[in-house]
Formats: C-alpha cells, structure tokens, sequence
C-alpha cells in the first residue's frame, strides 16, 4: 500500500485551491539595470512559497512589486484577483486594495518607538480599517497573544528584543486581516536565537492556512516550511519546484551552485 505523508497530502490538498498571485512576463528596470527578466509564477491559496537566491538577485524588488511598492516596466500582477498591467496605470482604488490584501513584513521592524505595543498594532487598524480604539485593541490582544506577546502590549518597543519587535510587526501586519503574507528576509537582522522565535510564529501561521510569500536565507524553513521553493539569480528564476525536491535535486548548474553554497 502506498503511504502518504503529510506533506505529500498538503500538496494534493493545495491543487484544487484556486490562485491568489499570479505573474506574467514580469520586468522591472532600473535605468539600464535589468533587475527583473519576464518572471512569471502563480500561487494558490494557503500555499507557502520561499524565494530564495544570491544577494542582489532581484528578490526583493520581486516582492515590492508584488504590493506596488514598486511599479513594474512589463508585465502584470495579479493578487487577490486585483491585476496591474504594467501597460495600463493603475488606479489609485486598485492599488488601495491590492496593498490591503498583502501584509507585508521587512527585515526591519519598523515600529513607532513613541507608542505602546499594543497602539502599535491597533492605530493602522483604525487608519486603514475604519475600526474602533476598542475594536482594533481587542484585535491587537488576541494576535499579540498569538505571537506569545500578550504581556509586552503596554511596554514601549525598545524594552523588547528584536524577535519580539519582529513578531509584534507581524500582528500588526495580520491585523489589517490580509489575504496573503509576504515577508522579505524578516529573520536577517536577528541573532540566530530571536530568529528562530520568529520562524516558530511563521511556521504556525504556514500550518494555520495563510498564503505566505517568504523570501529568505533560512534553508531549513524554505525546506521544511514552504511547500515550493523558487530560487532567483540575475533577475531571473532558475528553479522552481516542490522545496524537497528542489533542495535535494536542483536542475540547473547555477542553482545547484548557490544551494552548495549556502547549505
Ligand atoms: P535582492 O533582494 O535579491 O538582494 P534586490 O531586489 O534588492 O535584490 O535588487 C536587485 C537589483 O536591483 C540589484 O542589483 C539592486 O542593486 C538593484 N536595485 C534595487 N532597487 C533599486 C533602486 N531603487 N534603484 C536602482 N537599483 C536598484
Ligand atoms: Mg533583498
């Protein structure tokens, strides 16, 4: 008989879902450097994607133009059935929505130093949601609690580590209610330690169903965490595939290059 793991029961589960991104023939230039050469890709609901590659490679603009942080020279982005074509402007109603739909988290945490945690987490709610104080705080509460922070909420944010600091990020991010998550190397900055803090909160969100873009260093999460791996060099992919299978067989001289590398 044959045994499935979960894992491969995942991966079946995720194929009838339908899709949250999609990219096509993306490019994205910057005067004459080529940061991003036709890219294209898709992801469907619930699934976990780690992008991985040198420094350099383009995964970070990938991202950015993901949400529209930054603006594409070809091709579209289609997330959470919002397309921007790089042929046609996009409308400022497009763009609310599409960036509502992301929650994005970077390698810095950014928070007000000014402002309790828990205001931290509740005032881009109010902002962007239209919610109440009382609303967004008890919203705050509850995933400030699931990242394990519920006692930090009336501390200011230099009295907690930089894991806590990047997990608060993350419950803010969470509490504009996005429907995927994309993280662009959010452990980087951290000591090995406070990072795998952080990794244990996303691993948790990856189970409890969330799409998640991740673009990281963190081999062991790509491998274990993400359900496909697509590993980026000189603006382009160079590999795509199912992450056990990309770790362990990559196709390409190049991507086998960088895995030794950094394995
Ligand atoms: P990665 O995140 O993989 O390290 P990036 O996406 O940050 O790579 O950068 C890809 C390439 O694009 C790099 O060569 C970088 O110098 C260039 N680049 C990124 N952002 C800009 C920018 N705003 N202006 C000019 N060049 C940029
Ligand atoms: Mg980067």
């Amino acid at each position: 008989m044959l045994s499935v793991s979960p894992r491969e029961e995942r991966a079946d589960a995720l194929v009838s879902r339908r899709e949250y991104v999609r990219v096509e023939g993306l490019g994205k230039s910057f005067g004459p450097h080529r940061a991003l050469d036709d890219i294209n890709f898709a992801v469907r609901s619930g699934e976990v994607v780690a992008i991985i590659g040198p420094s350099g490679s383009g995964k970070s603009t990938l991202l950015r133009c993901l949400n529209q942080l930054e603006t594409q020279s070809e091709g579209s982005v289609t997330l959470a059935g919002i397309t921007i074509d790089a042929a046609k402007p996009a409308t400022r109603q497009q763009l609310t929505e599409l960036r509502r739909s992301a929650g994005m988290v970077f390698q810095s945490f950014n928070l007000f130093p000014h402002m309790s945690v828990l205001r931290n987490v509740s005032l881009p709610q109010e902002r962007v949601l239209g919610r109440s104080r009382k609303e967004a705080d008890e919203r705050s509460r509850a995933l400030l609690s699931r990242v394990g922070l519920e006692a930090k909420a009336d501390q200011y944010p230099n009295r907690c580590s930089g894991g806590q600091q990047q997990r608060i990020a993350i419950a803010r991010a969470l509490a504009l209610d996005p429907k995927i998550m994309l993280f662009d190397e959010p452990t980087s900055a951290l000591d090995p330690e406070l990072g795998l803090e952080v990794l244990a909160v996303m691993q948790e969100l990856a189970e409890a169903g969330m799409t998640m873009i991740v673009v990281t260093h963190e081999m062991h999460f790509a491998e274990t965490v993400s359900d496909r791996i697509i590993i980026m060099a000189d603006g382009r992919i160079i590999e795509e595939g199912p992450s056990a299978e990309v770790m362990r067989r990559p196709t390409t001289e190049r991507a086998q290059r960088f895995l030794n590398a950094v394995k």
